[in-house]
């Protein structure tokens, strides 16, 4: 890269003039129109019809599931970029309608393929274009096969709207209307939660704790409407459970997730085994920061402020160079991603906060969101969502409909060049002190994994089992949140958060169940994979590609067995992958006790 790069995005190469654009308006017109089509067809499909029928449609199907991505992308830039957008506001909407029709859509697509007799099945799947759609049109049509009746299934989805997601909107209005005084300089000044919640990071302990305390005291003074809230999703989730007859609550989001129990529990029986060199690490931190014991709401106090920065060019020459000693082909990547103007990384006001990768699947093009200020983590989250739009731009010439990869597997990619280039910064970190800022933002990665998520696992599950028996007491689930703090951090804390069952909203997300595991998932299976890069002897480059190429069509024990020849529900894969994060944990230790002497 010889020429000055620029940190902002052309989003014109895809619909020329922004949210004015005339492209962009017809784009979405013709969608909508053609969804509608598709709809009219499918429903006049007969079930057993013929294979060129299935054929036809499937490949409409595609072509407008491939069309959605690209217009959400485009709208998901737009109003990232501007907030003050007002023409990108009603795109955003008009694409939640459009994507209601497409799930409709989804929906009867899936009764129909749930309604082809078996001898029909083989047929259909013998067919050269239906071949490689095998997977995920076999796991949709068993999916259907579960189901009620086609009228039960309108029933629920009709009661679900006020009966269930509208727990969900009711927590997030709660949530929004709460605030929270906090005293600056003699000043009480009122804050969102999420802006009271960035205070946490304040490196200065009494502030922090105030801060905290005062938090804490807005979630107890509402605790009984989120007790109410999260009863009455809940009730509703194993209301419907029971009609299905299904009687583990783990049963959808382990179907989600394409993976086995077994598979989940030895992952956190590893995690087990191993956790008490990461409480030490807590026990560390605390002496770092001239304290007994920690707080949960001392677990992510900073241990230091001062770091290097990076310019821009600088920083994207550090990822090429470091994607480069693992895979060229990702080096190349990354280039032309910063080349083509794929990024918009500018620092700037109007920006909407935090960071995403989003994919333009017809253009096959990718863009990457950010604000970029030099700071190691803004290096390390440029690194992550590059390794999204590799992800994608691997799958590029894959049929649509196999590139929908689930939750755990999505952020491998990400999590793999994220440890790349944080990897890297630690090796080439000037000072002993710098060093260890590092080595902490790694291993309280880990932390968040192994503690934060395993609490918030044990503690759904626990009241999930409990909720059964009918509604759950907002003492009650105080007390089951810090027995799972408790249990997930290994006693090591001297106080734990008994609202963090109201304070995440994780947990009263009506359209994901289980929103935790998954992360913890995903981070070891990068680790994995990570650990398995740097022994293997062949062609690493051509490997990780097919891996992730197959996200989309396979169980994750499927994946591990073809790529990487392990066996997920054994301990092996899982303790290698734990492996790598104690090393940091040991580096960061011995560390800590020279730069405290
Ligand atoms: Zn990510």
């Amino acid at each position: 890269m010889t020429q000055k790069l620029q940190p902002t995005w052309d989003l014109d190469v895809i619909f020329p003039g922004q949210s004015d654009s005339e492209a962009l308006r017809q784009f979405v017109n013709e969608l909508s129109e053609e969804i509608e089509t598709v709809t009219e067809s499918v429903n006049n499909l007969e079930a057993n019809g013929f294979g060129e029928d299935w054929e036809h449609v499937l490949k409409q199907i595609e072509l407008i599931t491939k069309k959605l991505r690209e217009m959400g992308a485009f709208i998901s830039c737009l109003s990232a970029q501007d907030v003050t957008d007002k023409q990108a506001d009603i795109y955003v909407a008009k694409r939640a309608q459009i994507a209601a029709a497409h799930s409709a859509l989804t929906k009867i697509v899936d009764q129909k393929l749930g309604a082809v007799t078996e001898a029909n099945w083989d047929l259909l799947l013998e067919r050269e274009a239906i071949k490689p759609l095998q997977f995920i049109l076999t796991e949709r049509r068993e999916r259907a096969r579960e189901q009620l009746s086609k009228n039960e299934e309108i029933l629920i989805g009709d009661l679900a709207i006020d009966g269930y997601h509208a727990w969900n909107q009711m927590y997030e209005t709660i949530v929004g209307n709460m605030k929270i005084d906090i005293e600056e300089d003699g000043k009480v000044q009122q804050y969102s939660v999420g802006q009271a919640a960035n205070k946490l990071s304040t490196p200065d302990r009494e502030q922090r704790e105030y801060v905290y305390r005062r938090i804490s005291d807005a979630w107890k003074a509402n605790e009984d409407l989120f007790g109410q809230t999260l009863n009455h999703l809940a009730g509703f989730r194993l209301q419907t459970y029971k009609h299905y007859g299904w009687d583990k609550v783990l049963k959808e989001p382990l179907a989600k997730n394409r993976m086995k129990e077994e598979t989940l529990n030895t992952m956190w029986g590893a995690i087990e085994k191993h956790k008490s060199l990461f409480a030490d690490y807590l026990h560390q931190k605390a002496s770092l920061l001239n304290l007994d014991k920690l707080s949960i709401f001392d677990v992510n106090a900073p241990i230091q402020s001062k770091m290097e920065k990076k310019s821009y060019d600088e920083g994207a020459a550090f990822i090429v160079e470091q994607f480069r000693g693992f895979s060229p082909q990702m080096a190349d990547f990354a280039q032309m991603a910063f080349e083509k103007r794929w990024i918009e990384a500018e620092d700037r006001a109007g920006k909407r906060p935090g960071g995403f990768c989003t994919s333009f699947p017809l253009s096959e093009q990718t863009r990457i969101f950010m604000t970029y200020s030099g700071t190691p983590s803004n290096i390390a989250t440029l690194a992550h969502e590059l390794g999204h739009g590799y992800h994608q731009y691997v799958m590029n010439d894959m049929n649509g409909l196999n590139q929908g990869y689930a939750m755990n597997v999505a952020e491998t990619a990400s999590t793999f060049a994220e440890m790349i280039v944080a990897d890297a910064s630690v090796k080439m970190a000037a000072t002993d002190e710098e060093k260890l800022t590092l080595l902490e933002d790694k291993v309280s990665r880990s932390v968040a994994f192994f503690m934060n998520i395993h609490a918030r696992f044990l503690f759904e599950k626990q009241f999930y089992e409990e909720r059964k028996q009918g509604m759950v007491s907002t003492e009650r689930l105080n007390e089951l949140m810090v027995e799972a703090q408790k249990e997930a951090y290994c006693g090591s804390l001297s106080e734990y958060d008994p609202h963090f069952w109201a304070s995440k909203l994780h947990f009263h997300i009506t359209g994901v169940p289980f929103y935790n595991f998954p992360y913890t998932f995903g981070y070891l299976f990068s680790q994995g994979i990570y650990t398995y890069a740097k022994d293997y002897k062949g062609d690493f480059e051509a490997k990780y590609t097919a891996l992730l190429r197959d996200t989309g069509r396979m169980t994750v024990e499927e994946l591990a067995e073809k790529h990487l020849q392990v066996d997920l529900s054994k301990p092996e894969f899982w303790e290698n992958a734990i492996e790598i994060c104690k090393q940091d944990v040991q580096e960061f230790l011995e560390l800590a006790k020279k730069v405290e002497k």
